[in-house]
């Protein structure tokens, strides 16, 4: 079994491919090394793997890749990702993951691939109140240009299958964290903030509450669907851990030793969603999947991975420093 996979260097995508080297699985990363993208997160696997630095939007060059690997199973995770930098400028966004996830479906209809796994977010449901969840036939009701473009991909990959066949699993995982993860996602942020004692910017009154789900627990799934899901389906992936975005924060903030007088609140982000929750009853009855990782066990564990491994996130703090005065103000 041949994989191709897409934002493979990306901060879920190299998780995913670090556990299909594990499993001695012929893996091909398909990347553009996106300011996200960083072949840093497979260097201790580079010489397993087979990679192209390739646009998904590409089309010639895609066709190329699939006819000279011939995969049996394309997992699309490239992406633009984050509703900040999409709320400053949604163009790269209709760009990477609406044009793009077409001409990867469009390719893979014509190369008789076996699976194609498109990876979506619990986002494209839109928002939720203090109360209910999102069950995998709740409609797309997306806020915010990232999950509009998300939404699109989504609903093109069910037209695919649909249309002409394609054999094709729909996969909405929550929000993601852990090792890996690119400094300008809440987690991240708020560490490097925390350790050099700068004000940490929380949007509106940190009220809003989100589903962790550790990255590793996030790629099993995937391979667990991969192994005994069904075409045609749509599989939400979530941990059932909810937590207020100020509650986060203060955990954070607690494992450091750091004061809480370091919260700083800031405008809040425009459209921001108030809460997501999945139902997971569907990957655990026909699956058999649960997340393993329990949300004060996974937290520990990013921030130790972030303090082991300063010489890579200060390569990106130069950068980053403008982009959060941008943000954040
Ligand atoms: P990421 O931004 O860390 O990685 C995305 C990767 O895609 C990068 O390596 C980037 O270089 C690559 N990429 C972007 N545009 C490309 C293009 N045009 N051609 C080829 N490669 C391109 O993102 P992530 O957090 O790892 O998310 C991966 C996927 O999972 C995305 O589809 C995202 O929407 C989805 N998702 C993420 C979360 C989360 O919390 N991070 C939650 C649910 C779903």
């Amino acid at each position: 079994m041949k994989l191709l996979v897409t934002g493979g260097a990306g901060f879920i995508g190299s998780e995913f491919v670090r556990q299909a080297v594990e499993k001695s699985l012929e893996t091909v990363v398909v990347d553009k090394l996106t300011y996200a993208g960083d072949l840093e997160r497979l260097s201790d696997i580079e010489d397993q793997i087979k990679f192209y630095k390739a646009d998904i939007t590409n089309r010639e060059f895609i066709e190329h890749i699939f006819k000279t690997e011939k995969p049996d199973i394309v997992v699309h995770w490239a992406a633009e990702s984050h509703v900040d930098r999409s709320i400053l400028d949604a163009s790269p966004f209709i760009d990477a993951n609406v044009r793009g996830t077409q001409v990867l479906l469009d390719v893979s209809k014509e190369n008789d691939i076996n699976l194609f796994i498109n990876i979506a977010t619990d986002e494209v449901y839109g928002e939720l109140g203090e109360d209910g969840q999102f069950y995998e036939d709740t409609p797309l009701i997306p806020n915010s240009p990232y999950s509009a473009s998300k939404a699109a991909a989504d609903m093109l990959g069910r037209a695919y299958h649909r249309t002409y066949g394609l054999p094709l699993i729909t996969v909405r995982p929550s929000n993601n964290y852990g090792w890996w993860q690119y400094p300008e996602k809440l987690i991240p942020v708020v560490i490097l903030k925390a350790l050099n004692n700068e004000p940490i910017p929380v949007y509106g009154t940190g009220e809003n509450i989100r589903e962790w789900l550790f990255v590793s627990d996030c790629a099993e799934a995937v391979f667990k669907i991969i192994e005994k899901g069904k075409t045609g389906e749509i599989y939400n992936v979530g941990s059932g851990e909810e937590r207020r975005n100020i509650d986060v924060v203060k955990s954070i903030l607690n494992i450091l030793g750091k004061p809480e007088d370091l919260i700083t609140f800031v405008k809040d982000r425009l459209g921001h969603d108030f809460r997501y929750s999945l139902n997971t009853d569907k990957i655990e009855k026909e699956i058999g999947w649960k997340a393993k990782v329990r949300f004060e066990e996974g937290v520990e564990m990013t921030v130790k991975w972030y303090l082991d491994n300063m010489q890579w996130v200060d390569k990106k703090l130069k950068y980053l420093k403008n982009y959060w005065e941008k943000v954040y103000g």
